[in-house]
């Protein structure tokens, strides 16, 4: 089953048939990761014995670390090892990750996290930029393939997020488990569900015709040869020494702030490095992209309270209304179990604008996204609403919210995706991507800064001004998204012209 690259782009229907294979090897990948990610601060807290303060510092030097090695990874990609070998080299850093936690979850945990920080590097910007070449550059129909690949992501994230914790502290399978091995078991699972991704990208990789190959090397006067085996095993030894230097910087978080600080001002003067060797038209597209990128950052810095001060507040100010549910695990898993559902029809909704002709550029998307992100949390806001005198309130109305709030992360991060494949030069698709989840990690620095002003607020006050603080707090950030969106809309024909063909 040899395609060439013309047969597969050229696909009857709504999907290219090898989005199906990219689709669970990512959903796997993301069970792994969300797995993992889900029992970080508990286990922190249960068995490392950190006070929340240090944990929740931690946590989130390890979501910066993450996000900020998709760069790494999507550039080595580009250079030296091609999207396949990449995703292959990522997967098994994650598994070796994933087996040294569930080996010793107590004495090698940080060593464990940095292996599957750095593969998680490798392995999530490529795959994504995989699935943007089944599509031709100008396929109208690749939003409503990345929404469905971003059901995929959500569907690992829902169960890994679910299963591995409750598995962990022994809700689950508990008479099954002994209680001295099920941390081990938990982390074995992410190992095992790896494998399974790495077991499927196998057979995936036949049908995708020359996507992913390895890239030649650039040689003089414009030729290009074989690229060499010592510049691969290179990268993986350079990997490999990245890991120790990680462990160092995640357990100091003030070396997050460091790292946060150089990192982006390095990455865009290697980008602009980049861009001095395009052509003009190329270079205005980069700078469309990079447009999308920083506006993500404000997105996410809003969206991500949902891991921090939005579950505090969950914890303190809401009912259970809604189905006698724990407000904390809805909080957690709403918006994946959203998802799910809402994005392959949110994708179709695509496609069928699209026959009618009147389907909206990505910049009005964007836009959208950030309109109903306000509105999320305009929602949120209103819950004090509904609250009565301690200062609880309706976890009905704060799902609303959450569902109000997925609809945006629809209409931009599947999105987002997409038009980085569409705007970026070809030899720097990998570098974009991760460029695309750094802004991610910049999202969640953000997102930090913010839930812990509105924590230090709400300290020693009782919980109907807890409610107040942090409903003031939403109040204002949904006015920041609502002001971004417009922001977006406004400046819509500057970035349309640079953007030229694309849509
Ligand atoms: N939740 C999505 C994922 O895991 C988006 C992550 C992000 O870009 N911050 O892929």
């Amino acid at each position: 089953m040899n395609l060439t690259l013309d047969e597969i782009q050229n696909f009857k229907g709504k999907y290219p048939k090898q989005i199906w294979s990219l689709f669970f090897s990512e959903m796997w990948e993301r069970f792994c990761f969300y797995g993992m990610r889900g029992m970080l601060v508990f286990f922190m807290i249960s068995q490392l014995k950190f006070d929340d303060e240090k944990a929740n510092l931690q946590y989130g030097a390890t979501q910066a670390f993450v996000y900020a090695f998709t760069f790494i990874g999507g550039l080595f990609a580009d250079k030296i090892l091609g999207f396949r070998k990449s995703l292959f080299w990522g997967g098994l850093l994650m598994i070796i990750g994933s087996l040294i936690l569930a080996v010793d979850p107590h004495e090698y945990f940080f060593l464990g996290i940095s292996f599957t920080v750095v593969g998680t590097g490798f392995f999530k910007p490529n795959i994504s930029s995989m699935v943007g070449q089944l599509y031709k550059p100008n396929d109208s129909r690749a939003d409503a393939g990345f929404s469905l690949f971003y059901a995929g992501i959500n569907l690992g994230a829902l169960l890994g997020g679910y299963l591995c914790i409750a598995i962990g502290k022994g809700e689950l399978f508990g008479d099954m488990i002994s209680q001295n091995v099920r941390w081990n078991v938990a982390f074995g699972l992410a190992a095992i569900v790896m494998v399974i991704s790495l077991i499927n990208f196998v057979f995936t990789q036949k049908s995708l015709g020359s996507i992913g190959l390895q890239p030649l090397e650039v040689l003089a006067e414009g030729r290009s040869g074989k690229m060499p085996k010592w510049k691969e095993y290179g990268t993986y030894i350079l990997s490999l020494i990245f890991i120790p230097l990680i462990m160092k910087m995640v357990s100091v978080p003030e070396y997050t702030d460091y790292f946060m600080w150089i990192v982006g001002p390095l990455t865009l003067i290697y980008l602009f490095y980049e861009m001095s060797k395009v052509t003009e038209s190329e270079r205005k597209k980069l700078w469309a992209a990079l447009i999308f990128i920083l506006f993500s950052i404000v997105f996410w810095g809003i969206y991500e309270q949902s891991g921090g001060s939005l579950s505090i507040f969950a914890a303190k100010n809401l009912n259970k209304d809604l189905l006698g549910l724990d407000p904390n695990g809805v909080n957690n898993s709403a918006g994946a179990f959203f998802i799910i559902f809402l994005a392959p029809l949110i994708g179709l909704l695509w496609i069928w604008l699209i026959k009618k002709k009147i389907e909206p550029n990505t910049i009005i998307k964007f836009g959208l996204g950030f309109i109903f992100l306000g509105l999320g949390y305009y929602t949120l806001f209103a819950t004090r609403l509904f609250a009565d005198l301690q200062g609880i309130t309706s976890l009905n109305f704060f799902t609303l919210a959450l569902l109000i709030i997925t609809l945006g992360e629809l209409c931009l991060s599947p999105i987002g995706l997409s038009i980085m494949t569409k705007l970026s030069t070809k030899n720097l698709q990998g570098m974009m991507m991760g460029l695309w989840f750094l802004a991610s990690a910049y999202g969640q620095y953000v997102a930090g800064i913010i839930g812990a002003g509105l924590a230090k607020a709400d300290k020693n006050s009782t919980n109907y001004d807890a409610l107040i603080t942090y409903t003031s707090g939403y109040k204002q950030l949904g006015l920041y998204a609502v002001v971004a969106g417009v922001v977006l809309i406004l400046i819509s024909p500057f970035v349309k012209k640079l953007m030229q063909e694309v849509r």
